[in-house]
C-alpha cells in the first residue's frame, strides 16, 4: 500500500478513536509527539545543507535573483487573495452575528513582537546559536550568505560544498525513513485532538470553524488550482495528489516548519521540482508565506467585529487587508503562531483583544486547516517557479497518478 494511503487511513482511524475514547485518547499523544520530534530533528540540518546546495547549483547569480523575485511576487499575490477570500466568507457567513463578547475576559494571548524587531533579528549575530536553537529564519539567512560566499570563493570552497551535498542527501534518506512512521504519528495526533475537543467547546464557534474551512477549500481549489492549471499549465489533480503527504502531516502537526522535510520531499519526488528551487523556495515559504493564516486573520477579525457589534468602514477593510497580510508574513511556521499574530490584525483597526481569548479555545482546529493551506501554497509556488526556470522534471510529475 502507498504511504499516502496509510497516512489517510491513520488520519481516519484517529478521528474515530478520538470520538470513541474522548479524553482517554490523550494516552496515545506521546506517539504523536515522537513523530513530531523525529521530523523536527531533520529541519535544521536539512534546510541548512539543502539551501547551500540549492544556492551553489544554480546556473548564475542572476537566476538566484530571478527565483527570489518570482517567489516573493507569487507569495504576495496569493496571500492577498487569501485575505480577501477570508473577509468574503466571513461577510457571507457572519460567524459572529448575535454573539456578545464578554469584555471582562482576560486576554491570554501573548503580544506579538514589533515587526521591525523581527526584521532586524533575521541576521544572526551568532550563526551557531541560530543553528542550535533552531531559529529557521536566521538559519536561512546564514545559509544564503554562505552560499553566495561559496560561489565567489570558487575552487577552495569545493570540499565544503561537497560536504553539504552529502549531508543533504543523507537528510533526504532520513526523511524517507521518518515518514514510514507517519501513519502512526498522524493517527495519534488526530485521536488526541478529536478526543480533547468536546462538542461543548466546538459548537458555539462552529460558524467560525466553518468559515475558516470553507475559505481554505475555496482558496486551495481556485487559487492553487488555477496557479497550477493556468500559470504552470500542469494538471492540478496530479499536483494535489503529489503533495497529499505534506498536507496530511501539516494538518496533524500544525507546523509548516515542522512539515518542511516532507514538503521538500513531495515537491522533489512527486512534482519534479529541482533540488535548487525546492530548497530555496520552500524554507522561505515555511516562514513567510502563510495563505491559510491570512484567511484565518480575515475571518477572525470580522468575527470579532461582528460579535462585538462594531460596524466596519471601507478604510477599516483596507487596513485589515494590509494588516492581515503583514501578520501572516510575520507568523512563524509553528503551532498556534497565527493566534498570537491576531493581536496585530485586531489592534490595527482597534478591535477588542478579548476576541483572541474567545478564539483560543478552538485555535488548534483552525490551525490544522490553515497550516495545510500554508504548505500547499509553498509547494505550488515552487512548482510555478521551477517550471518557469527550466528547473522542472516533467517525467517525475507525469509519473504521479492523479487523484
Ligand atoms: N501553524 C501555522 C503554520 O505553521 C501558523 C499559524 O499558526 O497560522 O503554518
Amino acid at each position: 500500500m502507498k504511504l499516502w494511503m496509510k497516512i489517510m487511513i491513520g488520519l481516519g482511524l484517529g478521528i474515530v478513536a478520538g470520538l470513541i475514547f474522548q479524553e482517554k485518547a490523550a494516552l496515545v499523544k506521546p506517539i504523536g509527539t515522537l513523530f513530531i520530534n523525529a521530523i523536527k530533528m531533520l529541519i535544521i540540518p536539512l534546510i541548512f545543507s539543502s539551501l547551500i546546495v540549492g544556492m551553489t547549483s544554480l546556473k548564475d547569480s542572476k537566476q538566484l535573483g530571478r527565483i527570489g523575485m518570482k517567489t516573493l511576487a507569487i507569495y504576495l499575490v496569493t496571500t492577498a487573495f487569501a485575505v480577501c477570500i477570508g473577509l468574503l466568507v466571513s461577510t457571507i457567513l457572519q460567524p459572529g452575528a448575535g454573539m456578545m463578547i464578554d469584555m471582562g475576559k482576560a486576554v491570554s494571548a501573548k503580544q506579538a513582537p514589533p515587526f521591525i524587531d523581527t526584521l532586524v533579528s533575521i541576521v544572526p549575530k551568532n550563526p551557531l546559536g541560530a543553528l542550535s536553537s533552531g531559529h529557521v529564519l536566521q538559519v536561512i539567512c546564514f545559509a544564503i550568505f554562505l552560499g553566495i560566499a561559496i560561489n565567489i570563493t570558487g575552487e577552495k570552497a569545493e570540499p565544503f560544498k561537497k560536504l553539504c551535498e552529502s549531508v543533504a542527501e543523507i537528510m533526504y534518506t532520513l526523511t524517507a525513513i521518518v515518514m514510514e512512521f507517519a501513519p502512526y504519528g498522524v493517527f495519534a495526533l488526530m485521536a488526541y485532538v478529536v478526543g480533547q475537543y468536546g462538542a461543548s467547546t466546538l459548537l458555539p464557534l462552529l460558524k467560525v470553524i466553518l468559515a475558516v474551512y470553507i475559505g481554505a477549500i475555496v482558496h486551495v481549489i481556485f487559487v492553487y488550482g488555477s496557479g497550477v492549471g493556468l500559470v504552470a499549465r500542469l494538471s492540478p489533480a496530479k499536483f494535489f495528489k503529489g503533495i497529499v503527504d505534506a498536507q496530511a502531516v501539516a494538518f496533524t502537526t500544525t507546523s509548516s516548519s515542522g512539515t518542511l522535510p516532507v514538503t521538500i520531499r513531495c515537491t522533489q519526488e512527486n512534482l519534479g521540482v529541482s533540488k535548487s528551487v525546492s530548497s530555496f523556495v520552500l524554507p522561505m515559504g515555511a516562514t513567510v508565506n502563510m495563505d491559510g493564516t491570512a484567511i484565518y486573520q480575515g475571518v477572525a477579525a470580522l468575527f470579532v467585529a461582528q460579535a462585538s457589534g462594531i460596524d466596519l468602514t471601507m478604510s477599516n477593510y483596507i487596513t485589515l487587508i494590509l494588516a492581515s497580510t503583514l501578520a501572516s508574513i510575520g507568523t512563524a511556521g509553528v503551532p498556534g503562531a497565527g493566534l498570537i499574530m491576531l493581536s496585530v490584525t485586531l489592534s490595527s483597526i482597534g478591535l477588542p483583544m478579548e476576541g483572541i481569548a474567545l478564539i483560543a479555545g478552538i485555535d488548534r482546529i483552525l490551525d490544522m486547516a490553515r497550516t495545510s493551506v500554508n504548505v500547499t501554497g509553498d509547494a505550488m509556488t515552487s512548482l510555478i517557479v521551477a517550471k518557469s526556470e527550466g528547473e522542472f522534471d516533467k517525467e517525475i510529475f507525469d509519473a504521479t497518478e492523479a487523484v
